[in-house]
């Protein structure tokens, strides 16, 4: 799989302005060090003059044992400096770079392979092109309010058993387990019901937790979905020549494909549903799909091998109530 470099430039980009800002902020650790213990800053000009004498001996004398001892000698400074440090009420490691990811040092990979934090910055990335940082905000697990669902007797669904309230409970009980099991199950969900029930809410909800625990997690309406494999197919002429955003369509931790059934429908939306559904499974990702579909028009708007994936493999969770957008 070829992998282009739409959004990796950017990323790069990120990755140098994090690893830019470590040095600026241990630049002013150091000048607050040296004022309070200039003890420390002769020792730090001891060591670069020590080392900068000998390469220069090395080198202009062809006389490589000139470094000998050298390593040794500086970690012995660097020894007396930590117990400096220490006895001026610093943290012992308060003159080393600090990195926000400790696997790659910041540099996006390790080895070749693209790091975790590589993923997650890719996944922020293409949230905001989607807008769904801005929904995440606002629609997470502390600010989900069940009470809006109605306890009313009379609005119990027959083949749930419960009343829109008691069900959206047993929904977001499930969605919890369901982020709590992520590492180990990677499972996946259908979420259906009518429009404006809390469908999308509860897919945030997913989506922020995952996220805050450093998950990379890819957000599309069906639209935008089927759009962005179908541009870049065509346009490429070249199926496996797959932009970094199409592939991340395959890869990431979770994809959540919103309002499935929106889109508009052709045999190549039949298609590229399964591929993607199938590839995901047989990768051991996780996918997320809400849909106002019953199961008989996913059937008939796609195929029966692709509702026969969904149905073995996801977790359904029907969401009842009235719609949500048009209460006071
Ligand atoms: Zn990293």
């Amino acid at each position: 799989m070829h992998i282009r470099n739409d959004y990796t430039d950017l990323i790069i980009a990120q990755f140098d302005e994090i690893r830019r800002n470590a040095h600026y902020a241990l630049d002013e650790r150091r000048r607050q060090v040296y004022d309070k213990c200039p003890e420390i800053k002769e020792l730090d000009i001891m060591v670069a003059r020590n080392s900068f004498d000998r390469a220069k001996r090395s080198i202009l004398h062809d006389d490589p044992s000139a470094l000998d001892g050298l390593d040794e000698e500086n970690r012995s400074i660097a020894a007396e400096k930590e117990k400096l440090l220490v006895a001026n009420g610093f943290p012992s490691d308060y003159l080393k770079l600090r990195y926000e990811c400790d696997k790659c040092k910041d540099t996006g990979y390790v080895g070749n392979v693209p790091c975790s934090c590589f993923k997650k910055a890719l996944s922020r990335l293409l949230l905001k092109d989607s807008n769904m940082m801005r929904l995440l905000e606002t629609q997470n697990f502390d600010t989900f309010d069940a009470s809006l669902f109605s306890d009313d007797p009379a609005e119990k669904d027959d083949t749930l058993g419960a009343t829109p309230y008691k069900n959206i409970l047993s929904v977001l009980a499930e969605a919890k387990q369901f982020v709590r099991d992520f590492d180990k199950k990677h499972g996946n969900i259908l979420i259906y019901g009518q429009t404006g029930v809390g469908k999308t809410f509860i897919s945030s909800c997913i989506a922020k937790a995952l996220l805050d625990s450093s998950h990379s997690v890819l957000y599309h309406t069906a639209s935008t979905l089927f759009g962005t494999l179908e541009n870049k197919r065509f346009r490429n002429g070249d199926p496996d020549a797959l932009s970094k955003e199409e592939a991340h369509i395959f890869e990431c931790d979770l994809l959540i494909i919103d309002d499935l059934g929106s889109e508009f429908y052709t045999q190549f939306t039949a298609s590229a549903l399964f591929d993607v559904i199938n590839e995901r499974l047989l990768a051991g990702k996780s996918t997320i799909i809400s849909t106002n579909l019953s199961f008989e028009e996913i059937i008939d708007s796609y195929s029966e091998r692709t509702y026969s994936r969904i149905y073995k493999h996801y977790d359904m969770f029907k969401i009842i109530g009235t719609d949500l957008r048009t209460m006071p």
